[in-house]
């Protein structure tokens, strides 16, 4: 059993992990920034450990004040959380050489998963369809032209390094195409150190659909059921739900083609620990394969909320050597989750994050709320990070009356002194097309223009 675990991250992920330790009895450390001193994790955890100054490339992201303050404070494994450093290979192989445990994939399967033009080739081989698109990196111009005259336009520009809905561009014809990959490219190397692009068709109004995997060391792979995400700003989501109302009122026999494949691709990987196979569907119900997320995901706890499963301790058991002690046929799905993400942004101005003190804080309760947060009033956000502050999820018998929580929820839910997502978030739950549970992900965009036409005509 681990005795103690350090967690290499910040903000609600790190609370949430410092959580599941203290139901396990596993004592923590945290680590934390110069601008994270005053930060709920650092409090909650059994020690706290500064590493250095308020950038993420001079904390969060330095693998050697991490790896000085997990000897130091003579620690069993590493968690990483998601974002920072948690898909690095680098970083898993010093935790190992040192002798803690990298509380993720093996090596093996993130370097089968290294990047999404690797992974791509994984799920080809693995016989999942792709969409259409180059043989790996697109190294200059005329690749990229002749692989859109391939393929036809749309295509998308993506980052092999990409996350977070950065690196991509979509592009109608030559000329856009040539801009979009400089671009792409340029915010590529900004972001992830890393230029690498490669070149997907892209598929119009289409689903978000992942699916949640757990492997052990024995090879034991299992699915968790899914996710929709296809509410995102920017390809950022920010409203999730489970199951997805897609496959439920369209196309049922998907969830077991799509969580048949999933499994495939992180057998063929030989994954370990959690991960997640995201997809997009189109709307005639085929679907292909975008990426593995090869950590715990933002939106985990919806699947939690349904199967009754916690993902955070399993994946502590799992890095311990221990078997999954569940097969398929125990995963049953029960209810309806939904998430909102709440982000310290404002809306209605192109989503700018909207750092600064957060004057008073209220959070939401009742039967079927959940909140995971590191948020607490008189905390100042810095802007120096992610803007997402907490993550608000319900849980109903049924997708009514998730919803119906939700935005009781949402309402009660009192933040002031900065702006959040929370206004818009109300204005997507009272939606009539994502009450019925139609929406891709172009809904955020639709619904945006909706509520410019309204504003410009109440105007005139
Ligand atoms: P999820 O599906 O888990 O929500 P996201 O892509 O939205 O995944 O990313 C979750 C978090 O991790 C976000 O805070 C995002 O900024 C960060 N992130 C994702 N990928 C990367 C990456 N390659 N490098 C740095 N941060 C990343
Ligand atoms: P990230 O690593 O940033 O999460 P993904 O490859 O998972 O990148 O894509 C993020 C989002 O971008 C998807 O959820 C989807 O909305 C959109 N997207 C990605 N690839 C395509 C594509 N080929 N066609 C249409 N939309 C896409
Ligand atoms: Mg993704």
């Amino acid at each position: 059993m681990f005795e103690k675990i350090l967690v290499a991250n910040r903000g609600e992920i790190a609370v949430r992990v410092i959580r599941a330790c203290k139901e396990l009895n596993i004592k923590t450390v945290a680590v934390y920034s110069e601008a994270d001193a005053n930060s709920m994790h650092a409090q909650m955890a059994d020690e706290a450990i500064c590493i250095g100054k308020a950038p993420s490339n001079e904390s969060y992201l330095k693998i050697e004040r991490i790896i000085s303050a997990a000897e130091i404070a003579d620690v069993d494994a590493i968690h990483p959380g998601y974002g920072f450093l948690s898909e690095n290979a680098h970083f898993s192989d010093v935790c190992e050489s040192c002798n803690i445990r990298f509380i993720g994939p093996n090596s093996r399967a993130m370097n089968a998963l290294e990047d999404k033009a690797i992974s791509r080739d994984l799920a080809k081989k693995a016989g999942v369809p792709t969409p259409p698109g180059s043989d790996g990196l697109v190294p200059d111009e005329q690749v990229a032209l002749t692989t859109a005259k391939r393929i036809g336009y749309p295509v998308m520009i993506k980052a092999i390094a990409g996350g977070g809905g950065r690196g991509m561009r979509v592009a109608h014809n030559d000329i856009s195409l040539i801009k979009g990959y400089h671009t792409a490219r340029a915010e590529a190397e900004k972001a992830f150190g890393n230029s690498g692009v490669y070149i997907e068709k892209y598929i119009e109004s289409p689903h978000h659909i992942e699916f949640q995997i757990l492997g052990d060391s024995r090879g034991n792979i299992i699915h968790l059921g899914e996710r929709d995400c296809s509410v995102q700003r920017r390809n950022q989501k920010i409203v999730e739900e489970t199951p997805s109302p897609l496959i439920e009122n369209k196309f049922k026999n998907l969830r077991k083609t799509m969580g048949r494949a999933a499994v495939k691709i992180a057998e063929t990987a030989n994954y370990t620990n959690a991960g997640t196979v995201e997809f997009i569907v189109d709307e005639k119900g085929n679907f292909y394969f975008l990426e593995v997320n090869k950590r715990i995901q933002v939106e985990h706890p919806i699947t939690e909320e349904v199967t009754g499963i916690d993902l955070v301790k399993q994946q502590i058991m799992i890095a311990m050597g221990e078997p999954l002690k569940l097969s398929q046929s125990d995963i049953v799905i029960k209810g309806h989750a939904i998430e909102c993400r709440i982000n310290a942004e404002d809306p209605f101005g192109d989503f700018r994050p909207s750092p600064g003190r957060i004057e008073m804080y209220y959070a939401p309760g009742g039967r079927g709320v959940r909140v995971d947060s590191h948020a607490y009033a008189g905390y100042t956000i810095p802007p120096h990070y992610d803007s997402m502050i907490g993550k608000l999820v319900t849980m109903g018998k049924d997708r009514r009356e998730a919803m119906n929580l939700m935005s009781r929820a949402l309402g009660e839910y009192m933040i002031t002194g900065i702006k959040t997502t929370i206004p818009f978030q109300q204005a997507i739950l009272q939606d009539p097309n994502f009450r019925r549970g139609v929406y891709s992900t172009n809904f955020v965009e639709q619904l945006l223009t909706g509520a410019r036409r309204e504003l410009i005509e109440d105007k005139a």
